[in-house]
Formats: structure tokens, sequence, C-alpha cells
């Protein structure tokens, strides 16, 4: 390589904002202009640090858990949703609350219900820990077992291998996912599929576009937060496909020059919990050592808008307040 050889970033599409995290954002932003700071969230709106920095700012305050939000202040629940405990211990204390959950998830949820009504076993496939896991978990704990990973199938048992259903997590990697499905359906064979896909479209379609680039890549960056399920998959994706290398990054600052010594074509994508000014940063500094042209891989355009959570519009249109929203910006120009 010469210092001429041209350099390039492969910048995939789509990437950044999905519809859940852009109306759950959103949310936040409405309620601190109608009700005034502070409003409470409980816990990160979505997993992003320059996010949850912004609206902090701004004045939402982030916490934990209900019983930090004064008795009857108000409160938002973040996009991973929360379990039916979560919103009695809410009413308990008598909260105001907006209820942020992204429409996908709640779709899990929905079905975690219907199946635990018909007494099936329910093997929910997910990150220990994670925020959605739990509240999905928790609409139905006694008909539900966690399945972290294809290394967990081997220890888990049902009552009746005749009635037992698989749902998801919505931020897995597909392949990961399916290879559970597989060792799961070995172990038993009359295992019932969900009806539709748990993993949502905005995973599927930022997976799609980074198999895309990352045969091409000699190194590619994922945007996105160390505790964004998604971010973090797709640095996984991005090296199970053939990448040379593969970092996430919190932000432009956390980017090192030596890990693109000798490399020409970058790769960029970024999660959904990001917003697009984060990787406008990076092809900047990308730009700055010598990666001046930017190619965008696009595999999938979106178009899917969800309206704000019921209670929000309900209290706008109350105060003659639009409730409209912009049309989502999937196809932003390079
Ligand atoms: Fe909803 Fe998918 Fe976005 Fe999660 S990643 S908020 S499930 S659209």
């Amino acid at each position: 390589m010469t210092e001429n050889t041209p350099k390039r970033i492969l910048l995939a599409a789509p990437r950044g904002y999905c519809a859940g995290v852009d109306r759950a954002v959103e949310a936040v932003e409405k309620a601190l202009e109608h009700y005034g700071a502070p409003v409470y969230v409980r816990k990160e709106i979505v997993h992003n640090k320059y996010v949850v920095e912004s609206l902090t700012e701004r004045g939402a305050i982030f916490v934990e858990e209900t019983d930090e939000v004064p008795e009857g202040a108000r409160v938002i629940f973040s996009a991973h949703g929360v379990s039916p405990a979560v919103h009695a211990q809410a009413a308990a204390r008598n909260l105001d609350t907006i209820d942020a959950t992204c429409p996908l998830v709640t779709k899990v949820h929905k079905e975690a219900v219907r199946f635990a009504k018909d007494d099936f076993d329910i093997l929910l496939i997910g990150h220990e820990g994670h925020e959605e896991v739990e509240g999905t978990a928790g609409e139905a704990p006694e008909h539900i077992t966690l399945v972290n990973g294809p290394e967990a199938v081997d220890d888990i048992e049902v009552r009746d291998p005749e009635r037992v259903v698989w749902l998801s997590q919505t931020t897995l990697s597909v392949d990961e996912t399916m290879e559970t499905v597989r060792l799961l359906r070995e172990k038993f064979p009359q295992l019932a599929d969900p009806p539709s896909d748990d993993i949502c479209y905005a995973t599927q379609n930022r997976q799609v576009a980074v198999k895309k680039i990352a045969p091409q890549a000699d190194v590619v960056i994922v945007v996105g937060s160390a505790n964004s399920s998604n971010s973090v998959r797709l640095v996984e994706v991005a090296l199970e496909s053939g990448a040379g290398a593969s970092y996430r990054v919190d932000q432009a600052s956390e980017l090192q020059q030596a890990w693109f010594d000798g490399a020409t074509s970058v790769g960029l994508t970024s999660g959904a919990s990001v917003p697009e000014i984060l990787v406008r940063d990076v092809i900047t500094q990308l730009g700055e050592w010598g990666f001046g042209d930017v190619e965008e891989v696009r595999t999938a355009t979106e178009d899917l808008m969800f309206s704000l959570p019921r209670e929000l519009r309900a209290d706008l249109k109350a105060a003659g307040q639009s409730t409209k929203r912009p049309k989502q910006l999937d196809l932003r120009p390079v």
C-alpha cells in the first residue's frame, strides 16, 4: 500500500435509530417540554450513553426503580419494557406513568401471556439480567425459563416436552438464536415456534447490512454503548462475517489510530439506540486519518413509525398540542 492508495469507509444502511428508540426518546423530550422538568425515567430510556446524558442535561432524572421516584410524580418506562410487577409498584406509589415500551417488545409480552395461559412451558432465549428479558419473564414467571444461548440448552428441563414453545429477546444475533433453537428442537422435537419473529426488524436489518460490508472491510467500527445488546451483537456478526477486526465505540474520541494501520477499507455501522450525530463524528475522525471516500451500502429501507405512548398523546391532545411525528429519517444523506 502506498501513501496514495485510496482509503474508504463502507457505511452500512440501515444503521442507528430504530422506530422504538426514536419514539422512546421523543416521548422523554415531549414530556420535558409539556410537563416541565424534572421527568423521572425508570432505567436508561434506551441503551446509549450520549442519549441518556443529553436528556439528563435537559431535566430527565434516570432511576433504577420506581421507589426512587417521589410519590405521585411522573415516570416514564423505558423502551425495553417492564413486568406487571413494576406497573403494580408504580400504581402503589400513585405514580403517573408513561409507558415507552417498544410495541415490538409488547408483542413478545403478549405472546408470553398467551402461551402461559395455554399452559405451555416457554423457553425465552435471551441474555440473563437484560431489562427486556426481566420484563418479558415477569409476565409469566412460573412458565418461563431463560435460555442464555446455545451452551445453556443441555441444562434446560420442561414439564411436558409436547407443550413447549420458544420466544426470544428482540435484539439477539439471528444466527446464534437459530442455533439455539436447533439445539432446543433436537432436545424437544415438538418445540413450537413463536407466531412471528421476535428478533425485531431493526436488529435483523442492521445485522444483514453489516454482513454485507464485513467481508470487504479490514476493520468494522460499531458505534454503540457497551450495554446495548444489538450493538454488541453487530461486532460479533462483523467478525463472523469476515471483518479483519471489529471494535465498538461509544463515540469518536474512543477510536485508536493504531486500529487502522495498513487498512484501506473501514466498515461503519451503529446500533439501534445510536443517534446519527455520533456516526458523523466517527466519519470526520476517520477522514482526518485518510479515509476520505464514504460509500453507503444499503441492504434495506425502513419506514416503520410508532405513535407516541398513549398516556402522553392523551395529555398533548387535551392541551391542544399536535401529536404528529416527523417521518423517520432512514434515508439520510451521506
Ligand atoms: Fe423496538 Fe427493535 Fe428498536 Fe428494540 S431494537 S426498540 S425491539 S424496534
